[in-house]
């Protein structure tokens, strides 16, 4: 995954804060020049995390997402602006992208993610980001993470809380494991007006959220991913971090993968 050709002038200029930063520096950047990340879900996570792993310079950004750009999305999902009202996310933060970095390739997918393209979707990236607000839809893309082998970073919010957790192929568990669900749940890509009940996954459609609460999961959402990106760090892999912004307290609980997960487990 690391990148072949030396950094440009203007790369050196544009990345100068991590190319004298413990953990990056050159061959760190040019990992992340070398880099494919996909998120999935360009709202109110989608938006900081696609920002940042743009202004990274992450090499290759899939972004998926279906839905369009409405004037309630404004207060949190800091991609879209009052020029992108009605235009498909996805291409809204496209445009957002190019305008802040250029180096980045984007690639726009306009799609509803489903147990019929998710292996499809992941397939051509190293990392995937969930930046979803559906528990079922949360299974489909966990389950063709795991059957990839991809690294998975998880993250949700709701009210003045958030949680996030990275999943690492062959290390700690999967989403499915700490949140349950058999073969079935999420098998229709049913969202979170079903699962969020059985599972107290956090709901942002129903509790409402505070604007800057998917700032926080979503910054440590990209922090995991360019860890990830340039093998540094510690990932957050068997722990479940949990934000609570109104206590303003974090803490972390231990989550150990489940030898009779359907997903990941000794089947
Ligand atoms: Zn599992």
């Amino acid at each position: 995954m690391e990148g072949q050709a030396e950094l440009t002038s203007e790369e050196i200029q544009r990345y100068s804060r991590h190319l004298c930063l413990a953990g990056v520096g050159g061959e760190g950047q040019r990992r992340i020049r070398s880099a494919r990340a996909l998120v999935v879900g360009l709202g109110g996570l989608g938006s900081p995390i696609a920002l940042y792993l743009a202004a990274a310079g992450v090499g290759v950004l899939g972004l998926a997402d279906p839905d369009v750009v409405e004037l309630s999305n404004l207060q949190r999902q800091i991609a879209h602006g009052m020029g992108s009202l009605g235009m498909c996310k996805v291409e809204s933060a496209a445009r957002r992208i190019r305008e802040l970095n250029p180096g980045v390739r984007v690639e726009a997918l306009e799609v509803k993610l489903g147990r019929d393209n998710a292996a499809g979707l992941v397939a051509g990236y190293d990392v995937v980001v969930d930046a979803l607000d559906s528990l079922g839809d949360r299974f489909i893309l966990s389950d063709a993470c795991v059957a990839a082998g991809k690294h998975m970073v998880h993250g949700a919010v709701s009210g003045w809380m958030g949680e996030a957790m990275t999943y690492v192929p062959g290390r700690g568990p999967c989403y499915r494991c700490v949140f349950g669900g058999d073969a079935t749940a999420g098998a229709s890509g049913a969202g979170s007006e079903d699962g969020a009940e059985d599972s107290g996954t956090l709901a942002p459609e129903r509790a409402g959220v505070l604007s800057s609460a998917p700032g926080v999961i979503g910054a440590i959402e990209a922090t995991e991913v360019l860890k990830m990106i340039t093998g540094t760090g510690e990932p957050l892999a068997g722990r479940l971090l949990l934000w609570d912004g109104m206590r303003m307290r974090f803490d972390q609980i231990e989550v150990k993968a489940d030898p009779a997960c359907w997903a990941c487990g000794a089947r």
